[in-house]
């Protein structure tokens, strides 16, 4: 029978990811290629452990990135990208993947826009690194039923989705 440090141990003897490790490490990387220098986000959409979809914010397909132009400023936010988590459902739709049920990692909290795009296309689950800015989500959450929850390292449950 398999011990709990069995099972937390990986083939080189290391202590084995929570999936919640994982798939936060993972859209830590993919907020990497973002193009906005006032801030780089990352955006993982998975369900039942596999990977649906990624986004980071960045420009419209086509049009030059912040990082050569320069940002596009309004009341001190940029609004020439699209967020992470928009383009992580855009990714979605373009190759039509369901993420209904879906969880989605960020490494940023969605701002207002973004938890009502996440909530009508069904996802269930957000989880986030840094909080960012916006309460009215933490209040709409567990109204609409959604899970939004801080990613806490080294969680020893494996949440579905
Ligand atoms: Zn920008
Ligand atoms: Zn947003």
């Amino acid at each position: 029978m398999a011990t709990m440090t069995e099972k937390r141990t990986n083939g080189q003897g290391q202590r084995r990811l929570s999936w919640d490790e994982y798939f936060m490490s993972i859209a830590e990387m993919v907020a990497k290629r973002s193009t906005c220098p006032r801030k780089s986000v990352g955006a993982v959409i998975v369900k039942a452990h596999q990977i649906l979809s990624t986004g980071y914010n960045g420009s419209i397909r086509g049009m030059p990135h912040c990082t050569e132009v320069g940002c596009d400023m309004e009341n001190g936010h940029c609004v020439a990208t699209i967020h992470a988590e928009a383009n992580a459902l855009i990714q979605a739709a373009r190759y039509g993947v369901a993420v209904d049920g879906a969880a989605i990692y960020v490494t940023a909290s969605p701002c207002w826009n973004c938890f009502k795009l996440l909530a009508n296309a069904g996802i269930q689950r957000i989880v986030y690194k840094e909080f960012y800015r916006d309460t009215r989500t933490l209040e709409t959450a567990p109204k609409v039923g959604i899970i939004l929850e801080e990613f806490k390292p080294d969680s020893q449950d494996d949440p579905a989705p």
